[in-house]
């Protein structure tokens, strides 16, 4: 049985889709203004394990994601400058200069993390007409009001409004935060249109029923998504950042027009935090990219690694030791999965287990630990190799790829005596016999499956 944790319900759920063997997902992609940090890829990471699970479960996936290249401001409340604006006019290049670039590199750390790309991307900016309609079936319905500076969405007409995060704006520390517009009449209210300023132009302007501006940042996603994937849909997923405000209002405004449940399945990702537990995010300053992890001479898949080792709804603590551990761990996976030989019929006993596992929401965690025992387990070779070869289609760390080193005879043999030596508790004996394996200019590891010789 699949099933996955549903913010909307607050429970475990076994997924059911809409059709049959298929899955509609949409994923929140980025804004693209700076570089994606570990961060946001933690996020990418953990959606691309569950496309990579529905699809093992049979279904044919749609996956769409969007390319936010206009109106997302540095509040989420609507206040504040536009981010890509505010990167074009600090990088002196346009805003499409701005957009194109940081896309560019957005899809080469999907590529280095061995992230499949969805079947769909689509941009903000090549929406505006379908994101206008989409407001003026609102304003038909009596959802919108103006004010000075933009069209905004009022969420007192919306029964349900809350449903997502569970809490009204009033219990929510961000309260405090979107009250700053003294306009608005509720503070959850949100823009749908922007109008531009007076006083300077915009590089990125479109005219409007309401006058010259540029859509809200929720308001692309939910009409995205409803283009591409229909009315009401099964998969709709993100950090959990975007539960209480840009989730939430894109139910808001979807579900205000339709009348119809937007998405069934809601699944958010817990966040990478970093020193004192503080979320590493681009307005916190404290933000690693893949470009450094990768200047470090460490592999980026020792970072997919690493994330998968703790399930995606905790925190995970991000310290360049862990990191190193991954890599210290993928490498030894590399040695010995290398070691195997050529893949017969895999073990049915495992490849049980590691379903249920990671189809329980999820366990990576869990699913990691059981590649680990299966090379430990008394299998042949080749049902090992069968059984992680399938077991890779999910966890997606190239270990087809995996060269076994050449070891002389020598080594070997060495190697199996300081063994013969350790399982004797001769630890003197098995101490010499490394450090003579040592000055051949190799090394064994003993890992959890048993000892990997490396060069
Ligand atoms: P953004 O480009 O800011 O819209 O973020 C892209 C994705 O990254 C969103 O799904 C966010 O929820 C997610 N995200 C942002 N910061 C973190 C973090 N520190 N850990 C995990 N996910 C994050
Ligand atoms: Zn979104």
């Amino acid at each position: 049985m699949l099933s996955f944790y549903n913010t909307l319900t607050r429970k475990k759920e076994a997924f059911k889709p809409l059709n049959d063997k298929e899955a509609g997902l949409y994923t929140c992609g980025p804004t693209v203004y700076n570089y994606a940090h570990l961060g946001n890829l933690r996020t990418y990471l953990f959606e691309d394990i569950l496309k990579r699970v529905l699809i093992n479960n049979g279904y044919a996936v749609k996956h769409v994601m969007n390319i936010t290249d206009v109106g997302h401001l540095t509040s989420d409340a609507d206040e504040g400058e536009d981010k890509i604006e505010t990167s074009a006019l600090k990088e002196k290049k346009t805003v499409w200069e701005i957009a194109e670039f940081y896309t560019k590199s957005f899809k080469q750390s999907l590529a280095d993390l061995n992230i499949s790309e969805p079947d769909i991307w689509c941009k903000a900016t090549d929406h505006i007409q379908e994101q206008i309609a989409w407001i003026k079936k609102l304003e038909e319905k009596g959802f919108t009001y103006k004010i000075s500076d933009g069209l905004y969405f009022d969420t007192s007409k919306f029964g349900g409004y809350e449903k997502l995060r569970g809490q009204k704006t009033s219990d929510m520390k961000e309260g405090a935060r979107v009250e700053k517009n003294t306009e608005k009449k509720n503070p959850s209210d949100f823009a749908l249109w922007k109008f531009s300023p007076q006083d300077s132009k915009r590089q990125m302007e479109w005219n409007s029923p309401w006058g010259k501006g540029f859509p809200g940042w929720h308001l692309e996603c939910s009409v995205m998504a409803q283009k591409y994937l229909g009315e009401t849909f099964d998969l709709h997923c993100g950090g959990i950042d975007h539960i209480p405000t840009h989730h939430t209002n894109e139910i808001a405004q979807a579900e205000a027009v339709t009348e119809k449940p937007f998405v069934n399945y809601w699944l958010h990702g817990e966040f990478l935090v970093i020193g004192k537990d503080v979320r590493m995010g681009k307005s916190e300053g404290n933000f690693i990219t893949l470009n450094t992890v990768k200047e470090k001479n460490v592999n980026p898949l020792a970072y997919r690694y690493l994330v998968l080792g703790t399930h995606y709804r905790k925190k995970l603590n991000f310290t360049w030791e862990a990191l190193q551990a991954a890599q210290n761990a993928l490498d030894n996976l590399y040695a010995l999965v290398a070691n195997l030989g050529e893949p017969k019929i895999g073990c049915a006993e495992f490849e049980q287990k590691f379903s249920e596992a990671i189809n329980d929401d999820l366990n990576t965690p869990k699913s990691l630990a059981i590649v680990w025992d299966l090379l430990k387990s008394d299998y042949p070779n080749e049902a090992k190799k069968a059984s992680l070869l399938a077991f890779d289609k999910i966890i997606g760390l190239n270990l087809r790829q995996a060269k076994p080193i050449a070891v002389p005879k020598e080594i070997k043999e060495l190697a199996d005596k300081r063994e013969q030596a350790r399982q004797a508790k001769d630890f003197t004996t098995a101490d010499k016999l490394r450090d003579e394996i040592n000055k051949a200019g190799f090394k064994v590891e003993d890992t959890l499956a048993g000892p990997v010789i490396k060069k």
